[in-house]
């Protein structure tokens, strides 16, 4: 295995007109990795995720995906200037999104929306994009709906086609951006377990999420993220059992208390706590027990 991240991000800045919304970003993603991105809302997570894959173009500082330089390249006088889009997909090609709100194209079948970006993006025969979208499918314990179309499956099943499509491409890397939180809670499981399996497999991960227990129990790394800024990183017994930051410990502070309560909540809201029940010893203990940090 080799010592460079597979995944790495330099000071990465965003604007979006004068509003600086990433402020500095700093991260690296080594290969078999799980990183969870948490924090407030608004506090940049999608777009430091989008960052990643260029989906959105980053302003300042460089991410490096398997040793290249996304995006830009520089010429003679260190200026840099944006790559063509065919260098871009060339080197954003080992990483895949799955996206919070699934997008499927509803007028195509599951089999279809799976083998799509093979057909469009890998010059693959369709007997080939459709035998590689099948087993993704099975991957994921969807293959008996190949021919269903999206809006007759559960959005549990919906995210699970969605997580086929990005495994599909055979990725190296995925990032997940909130992939539970348009759920109704009793589908929330559903799609941890393919995610826990997957990170079981040692698929390499970035995934924003506001399922506390999930990150503390799945994560080799934990990134606090405020304002743009990363405030806290480091494993998730450090960031749920030994926080070091007040923000932080103000953040997580409606968890813990829920945690704690003796009525379990169970509102369908992105900040849902019905799979934590956990008190904060023993969200630390389990941390310690089962995080697959070294
Ligand atoms: P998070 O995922 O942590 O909720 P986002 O990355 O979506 O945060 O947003 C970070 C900030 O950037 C927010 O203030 C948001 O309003 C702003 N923002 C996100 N996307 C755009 C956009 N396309 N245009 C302008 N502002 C945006
Ligand atoms: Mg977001």
């Amino acid at each position: 295995m080799s010592a460079l991240p597979i995944l790495q991000l330099k000071a990465v800045g965003k604007s979006y007109g004068a509003t600086r919304v990433l402020k500095g970003i700093d991260l690296d993603v080594m290969r078999g990795e799980i990183v969870t991105l948490i924090g407030p809302s608004g506090s940049g997570k999608t777009t430091a995720l989008r960052c990643m894959n260029f989906l959105e173009a980053y302003d300042e500082g460089e991410v490096w995906i398997k040793g290249q330089l996304l995006g830009y390249r520089l010429n003679g006088r260190a200026e840099r200037i944006r790559d063509s889009d065919e260098s871009i997909a060339e080197v954003r090609r080992p990483v895949a999104m799955v996206f919070q709100q699934f997008n499927l194209w509803p007028h195509m079948t599951v089999l279809a929306n799976v083998a799509a970006p093979l057909v469009l993006s890998k010059k693959i025969g369709k007997g080939e994009a459709r035998r590689k979208a099948l087993a993704a499918l099975q991957r994921v314990g969807l293959e008996h709906k190949a021919d269903a179309y999206p809006a007759r499956l559960s959005g549990g099943q919906q995210q699970r086609v969605g997580i086929a499509r990005a495994l599909a491409i055979e990725p190296e890397v995925m990032l997940l951006d909130e992939p539970t939180s348009a759920l109704d809670p009793e589908l929330v499981e559903e799609v941890l377990s393919v995610i826990r399996s997957l990170a079981q497999d040692g698929m390499t991960m970035v995934m924003v999420t506001h399922e506390m227990s999930f990150a503390a129990k799945i994560s080799d790394k934990v990134v606090f993220m405020e304002a743009g800024k990363i405030v806290e990183a480091g494993p998730p017994a450090q960031l749920f059992g030994n926080t070091r930051t007040p923000r932080l410990q103000q953040f997580l502070k409606p968890w813990f208390d829920r945690s704690l309560s003796p009525t379990p909540t169970s509102t369908p809201n992105a900040d849902n706590a019905a799979t934590t029940g956990l008190n904060p010893p023993e969200a630390a203990l389990i941390v310690t027990v089962t995080g697959r940090g070294a």
